[in-house]
């Protein structure tokens, strides 16, 4: 069950139902998407070979309003997964409150075998593939592993040629240029962050005390690390998929954010350099070279896993000593590990509240090209922390005054009964 993703979301609603104020009936048809395309996507690469690969739509409820959900690019790829993010995004967008469902696309691919010119061709054939589904309306996809503002360029251009328009609305993380919102590529991280530092408020700790390991360093994991190292915090650990590296007194963020912006592996960063005499330090060692799964258990006061699903499972949670997780990631904590972490008192802020800032910015980004209007960053970044404190604020009041026993649970509830309550009004059609 650990290894299925929509097992997981399937017992995390579980567990809410005793909790959340929603008819058993209503609760039951929220277990099921609305619908599912895959498509087959044959492409004629750079070498010369035509590759057939395989993609996915997932809708998975819209009764809020339309589906919203970013495309992922990867050789794990499933439908399963597809439709348990799809899920995800549903009571994400229900707990932030935002007038969208929840949606989620796939692509089985390896990107990095892959030029930019195979990468360009396989999007364009994916967005033709799933173009009759998506449209500024029904359905705006976004970016999530291993797409970006460029895919969404192609996205929107090939959606755009075929209606005769530019269509900027249809998607969202676009380049600046062509109707993208300031923020949007930080705002992911940066929710992960507004939310840690609020969860220390919360738990009357002091955040520039504390030590951070941080699973995954692309787009969401290293924004999270500059803005907590900016606020203070010590980011002792980070990882991508070659490798992990650990400094006890901590590790130079800027001069590893940097190395990564430039392409370079984590396994390859191995200069400790000078940064000014910042918090008391003139000197940066270079890191010491750990194991993936040794970050996880690594003795720190947050771990944030921002990579794949499935890493803090029931073989590994004992060894965890972190004593907060933050879920930057998608569905990191299987059903049975986070049993385990609520009766070890391991707060944990979950997913479709940590990393809700991606979906929270797109928003504000889809709003702008409606009003045909842009905004500074410094709205987009306030509107972002409003937002999402305040759904911080309502999860924490629902846990602390429904005898809830953790804060998945105590989001849940608000994301359910969201929902259910969007279905009940509206009635079942015919
Ligand atoms: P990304 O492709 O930019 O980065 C992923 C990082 O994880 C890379 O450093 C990669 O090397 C590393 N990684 C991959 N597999 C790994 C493994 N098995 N072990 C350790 N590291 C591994 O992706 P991203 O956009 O940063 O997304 C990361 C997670 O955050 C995903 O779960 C995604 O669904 C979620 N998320 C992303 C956004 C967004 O706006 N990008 C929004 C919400 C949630």
């Amino acid at each position: 069950m650990a290894d299925d993703p929509f097992e997981n979301m399937l017992a995390q609603m579980d567990r809410a139902e005793e909790y959340a104020d929603v008819d058993h009936g209503v609760f039951e048809r929220l277990k099921h998407p609305e619908r599912t395309l895959k498509v087959t996507l044959p492409v004629e690469l750079d070498s010369g070979e035509v590759e057939v690969f395989e993609g996915y739509r997932c809708q998975f409820d819209s009764a809020r309003g339309p589906f919203k959900g970013g495309i992922r690019y990867h050789p794990t790829v499933t439908q399963r997964e597809v439709e348990a993010l799809a899920g995800w995004m549903s009571w994400k967008t229900a707990l932030v409150d935002l007038p969208y469902g929840g949606a989620k696309g796939g692509v089985i691919c390896e990107p990095k075998d892959l030029t930019e010119n195979d990468l360009e061709k396989l999007t364009r054939r994916y967005t033709e593939g799933i173009r009759r589904m998506i449209g500024p309306e029904t359905d705006v996809p976004a970016p999530d592993m291993n797409t970006n503002p460029q895919t969404m360029a192609w996205i929107m251009d090939t959606y755009s040629m075929y209606e005769g328009y530019t269509v900027p609305k249809v998607v969202t993380g676009k380049p600046l240029e062509i109707g993208g919102t300031p923020g949007r590529t930080a705002a992911t991280g940066r929710g992960v962050s507004i939310v840690t530092e609020r969860l220390f408020e919360y738990l009357e700790r002091d955040l520039s005390e504390a030590t951070v390991a941080i699973q995954g360093f692309g787009n969401v994991g290293s924004h999270a690390a500059k803005l907590l190292d900016e606020s203070g915090a010590r980011v002792v650990a980070t990882s991508d998929v070659t490798g992990a590296a650990y400094d006890p007194e901590g590790l130079d963020v800027p001069t590893l954010a940097a190395h990564v912006e430039a392409g370079g592996l984590i396994k390859e960063y191995t200069e400790g350099t000078l940064r000014g005499a910042s918090r008391d330090r003139t000197r940066w060692d270079e890191p010491d070279r750990i194991a993936n799964e040794e970050l996880l258990t690594l003795d720190v006061d947050v771990l944030i896993p921002a990579a794949v699903e499935g890493v803090i499972t029931a073989e590994n949670v004992d060894e965890l000593r972190a004593s907060a997780v933050v879920e930057a990631a998608n569905g990191p904590t299987t059903v049975a590990a986070d049993e385990v972490l609520t009766e070890r008192d391991i707060q944990v802020v979950p997913d479709i509240l940590a990393n809700a800032g991606g979906v929270i910015v797109s928003y504000l980004e889809w709003v702008q090209n409606s009003q045909e209007f842009s905004w500074p960053l410094e709205t987009v970044n306030a509107e972002l922390e409003r937002r999402i404190g305040s759904a911080f604020d309502e999860t924490i009041v629902r846990y602390d005054e429904g005898d809830i026993p953790d804060l998945r649970t105590a989001a849940y509830t608000i994301a359910l009964e969201r929902t259910a309550s969007a279905h009940e009004y509206r009635g079942l059609f015919p």
